[in-house]
């Protein structure tokens, strides 16, 4: 019998896999090494919800009496630096050695960062963590200025924030288009245009970035200007937490390698969130959804090894101004994107299936495109473009 599991990362992943293990009733040790000193919680409030209420706390992931019945031995703040997978031990940062029966990588990553200068200079911030939230809260504050680096989903998030807030906001994004990786070019024109209707001056396309190495105001040159800011925000993606598994062997591709129910190429160890490579897509879907249910199915596989293996469809939400974004599935070059009345943008491959659909303000649907997929729906045929045409009539 397993007596003692040992979970590297204390996020999302590593929150939901510590419950569901006590919930299957699990009754051995559960160590939890963690680099924060907090609690586990919630990521998506950080560029929302943190930013913007005054009293905000920390978004807890379970209330303080529920996380107590888990019981949990915290290792914490503490770095896992080696895994010695013959003698089932871990070299912890304070030269500890913590010993495991079964082990879960739930490592996540860190905020990418343009070089040097950016790294050291005071008002250049990340939001990745509940202190970044903070710092970043209080310069907003004192703010009429943001430069957001990126225009994936963190700075568009925080790009919807700070414009409630008042403050004036450029947006550098290299690509062509925002949120280009992930989601439809009609997808992206749409998100540029709710942004610009708030006041976002977006600079799509923009050339290499440059700050000026001063210890005072951000200064930002780009194709040929240059510009101060109050603060800038980076939200570039991430770089995954990978080294430990790489060091002690394991297979790794775009993170690490798993199965459908989250095991490594070792038996006695699992990886859960963005940290493990979806199994079947062969890509890290850094997703509150993937990291929460993920780990759900992990957990459960650890301690039953005929547990189902995870099988969702990715999916993702953002909210952004008065719009509540959620998208089903990932892109699949060469699909066709048919737009119904600038809220519903389904993605069908060329058999009529649908790869991807994105909507604004309807969860209805996404409920509906989920049976849609999984069944392999023919859609070919239908009116889907159509505002008159009834989708529920699909159910
Ligand atoms: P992201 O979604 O990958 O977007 C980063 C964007 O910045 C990309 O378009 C990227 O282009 C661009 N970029 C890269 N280097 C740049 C540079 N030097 N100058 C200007 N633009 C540059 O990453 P993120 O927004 O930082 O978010 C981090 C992770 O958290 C992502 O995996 C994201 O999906 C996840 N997240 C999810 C949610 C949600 O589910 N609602 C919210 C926040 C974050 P390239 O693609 O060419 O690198």
């Amino acid at each position: 019998m397993t007596s003692r599991i040992v979970i590297i990362g204390g996020g999302q992943a590593g929150g939901w896999a510590s419950k569901t293990l006590r919930d299957q009733g699990f009754d051995g040790e559960i160590c939890v090494v963690a680099e924060e000193e907090w609690d586990f919680y919630e990521r998506p409030p950080l560029s929302k919800a943190s930013l913007l209420e005054p009293d905000a706390t920390l978004p807890r992931l379970f209330t303080e009496e529920a996380q107590q019945t888990l019981n949990l031995s915290w290792y914490r703040p503490l770095r896992a630096e080696q895994i010695d997978r013959e003698a089932k031990t871990i070299a912890l940062s304070n030269g500890e050695r913590l010993s495991y029966n079964m082990l879960l990588l739930a490592t996540g990553g860190r905020a990418r960062l343009p070089g040097e200068a950016w790294a050291k200079h005071p008002q250049v911030f990340t939001l990745r963590h509940w202190q970044d939230a903070q710092r970043l809260k209080r310069r907003l504050s004192e703010s009429k200025k943001l430069a957001i680096i990126g225009g994936g989903w963190i700075g568009l998030e925080i790009a919807a924030s700070a414009r409630k807030s008042g403050v004036a906001v450029t947006l550098f994004e290299q690509q062509s288009a925002l949120c280009m990786r992930s989601v439809s070019g009609e997808v992206s024109q749409q998100l540029e245009k709710i942004h610009r209707e708030q006041g976002v001056d977006i600079r799509t396309g923009c050339g290499a970035l440059e700050l000026e190495d001063n210890k005072g105001l951000p200064v930002i040159h780009c194709d040929g200007k240059r510009e101060t800011f109050d603060a800038v925000v980076v939200g570039i993606g991430v770089d995954l937490n990978l080294e430990l598994a790489r060091d002690a062997g394991l297979r790794t591709g775009r993170g690490i390698v798993v199965d459908a129910q989250g095991r490594t190429s070792d038996p006695f160890i699992f990886a859960a969130g963005d940290v493990a490579q979806h199994h079947h897509h062969g890509l890290c879907i850094q997703s509150w959804a993937f990291a929460q249910n993920q780990a759900v199915a992990t957990a459960k596989a650890m301690l039953n090894p005929d547990a189902p293996g995870y099988d969702d469809a990715p999916w993702l939400w953002s909210d952004q101004y008065q719009h509540n974004i959620q998208i089903l599935g990932i892109p699949q070059p060469g699909s066709n994107t048919i737009v119904r009345e600038e809220s519903l943008f389904f993605s069908l491959d060329a058999n009529g299936r649908l790869t991807q659909l994105v909507a604004f303000n309807d969860a209805r649907t996404v409920k509906l495109a989920k049976r849609w997929m999984a069944a392999g729906r023919d859609l070919s045929d239908v009116p889907l473009a159509d505002p008159t045409f009834s989708l529920m009539s699909l159910r």
